[in-house]
């Protein structure tokens, strides 16, 4: 028998920095880390043959929290702790799209709606939001963001209801110019694209299933091993990658790669999404929030997509399974019927769910745990704004 490697082939399997995860998340770090020190080698590695975590299931909202949920985030953190998290989101959306601005991500800007509801609570018992509790408050809000967006950035825009075509039960609507949609796929396309041109090595299929630490003579190895796939036809299993740090950007599988250098405080939350079939004269255009940010929908050309509905559900929706739940799909698609298009005929044709970590502070947490092992993770359902802030920060933790 030989050896199960070649001499040549370290060139493949020892790096300076491997980030676990090829989400929205590691791949910013990843390039983060790169435009720090040019000499690394970074790899990252996915366990999907495309990257199979939240950042490709969103709804692709460049968003900063609505304003109800704005209001909400006064009341339970406080007026500067929202301001920072307004702040962090709408620079990284700037980050982001800096980092990006060659590239086409289906950036389409037609601001986004608050869609407050009266009687709603019939359809949804856990409603959190009354319509008039933010409009009385959106003098308040707009005067703590003015140093982030120079003008008040929401507008009460009650004569573009009618416009909409919506059900009885939307009676308001608060208008932000700041909010815009991405297209989730192309944008995970061309940041991977932007990470290959750096010089990062992308590996597909690699389910990293531990991390073992080795520190001799002070300088700390970790050794990655992946779940066998049979991918390697000649040994039935993936070779160990080999590196100095490790970077676990595997969201609520984060955990079960952690667990034996800390215990950390993440809530895993399910989200789903339906998608309709196509609609002539869509009055949906741009994105839009209901019940504090607890739904959200948006056109996608001339279809709806509608996601949402945790709220209904908290203890059965902290899960990471990945497939759909009846109760929250007939919610939503009664939502759909008697909130948004009440007057129309589709059918529901795409539907799917996601995973995302959620941290108790709804901050973000980067966290050098072990010698060489930084985890990052808790975009709290807003990754697109967060992730090139929460990238740069856990690159700052690699020395
Ligand atoms: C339904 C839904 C709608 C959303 N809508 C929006 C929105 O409109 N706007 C917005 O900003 N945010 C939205 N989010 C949140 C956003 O998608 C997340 O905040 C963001 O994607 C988190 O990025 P991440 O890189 O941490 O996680 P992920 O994208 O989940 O990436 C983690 C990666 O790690 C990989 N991985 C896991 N375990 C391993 C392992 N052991 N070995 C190797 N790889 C591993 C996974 O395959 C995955 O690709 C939504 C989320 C969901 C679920």
């Amino acid at each position: 028998m030989g050896d199960v490697n070649s001499i040549w082939d370290a060139k493949f399997l020892e790096y300076d920095v491997a980030v676990i995860g090829g989400g929205i998340i590691g791949v910013n770090t990843a390039i983060s880390l790169a435009e720090k020190n040019s000499s690394l080698r970074i790899v990252i590695l996915e366990r999907g043959i495309v990257p199979q975590g939240a950042s490709t299931r969103n709804a692709g909202f460049a968003c900063f929290g609505s304003a109800s949920e704005i209001a909400a985030d006064i009341d339970l953190l406080g007026p500067e702790a929202t301001f920072d998290l307004v702040y962090k989101r709408v620079s990284g959306v700037h980050r982001l799209l800096d980092r990006l601005k060659n590239h086409n991500v289906g950036l389409e800007n037609h601001g986004g709606y608050d869609v407050l509801l009266q009687g709603f609570a019939e359809i949804d018992s856990s409603m959190h939001v009354m319509p008039h509790t933010t409009l009385q408050r959106l003098d308040e809000i707009n005067s703590l963001l003015l140093p982030i967006f120079s003008v008040p950035v929401f507008h009460a825009v009650p004569e573009r209801l009618a416009q909409h075509r919506f059900g009885a039960y939307a009676t308001h609507l608060i208008y932000t110019p700041f909010e815009s949609t991405i297209h989730s796929g192309k944008l995970m396309y061309e940041l991977w694209r932007v990470a290959e041109r750096k010089g990062i090595q992308i590996r597909t299929g690699f389910d990293v299933q531990d991390i073992q630490s080795e520190t001799v003579a002070g300088i700390t190895q970790h050794t990655l091993h992946a779940n066998s796939l049979g991918a390697n036809q000649h040994t039935n299993t993936q070779p160990p990658i080999k590196c100095k740090h490790v970077v676990v950007a595997a969201s609520a599988q984060i955990p079960m790669l952690t667990n034996a250098y800390a215990d950390l405080e993440i809530v895993p939350a399910r989200g789903q999404i339906i998608v309709t079939s196509p609609i002539p004269n869509l009055a949906i255009n741009g994105s839009y929030h209901m019940d504090g940010g607890y739904y959200y929908f948006r056109n996608v050309g001339n279809r709806v997509l509608l996601g949402g509905g945790r709220n209904t559900a908290f203890e059965a929706e902290q899960t990471v399974a990945l497939e759909t739940s009846m109760p929250i799909m007939e919610h939503l698609e009664r939502i759909c019927k008697s909130v948004l298009l009440p007057h129309t005929n589709y059918t529901i044709d795409h539907r799917w769910a996601g995973t995302m970590a959620f941290s108790s502070s709804k901050q973000p947490i980067v966290k050098t745990i072990a010698p060489g092992v930084t985890v990052a993770f808790g975009c709290n359902g807003m990754g697109v704004a967060m992730a090139a802030h929460v990238g740069n920060l856990a690159a700052n933790c690699l020395p």
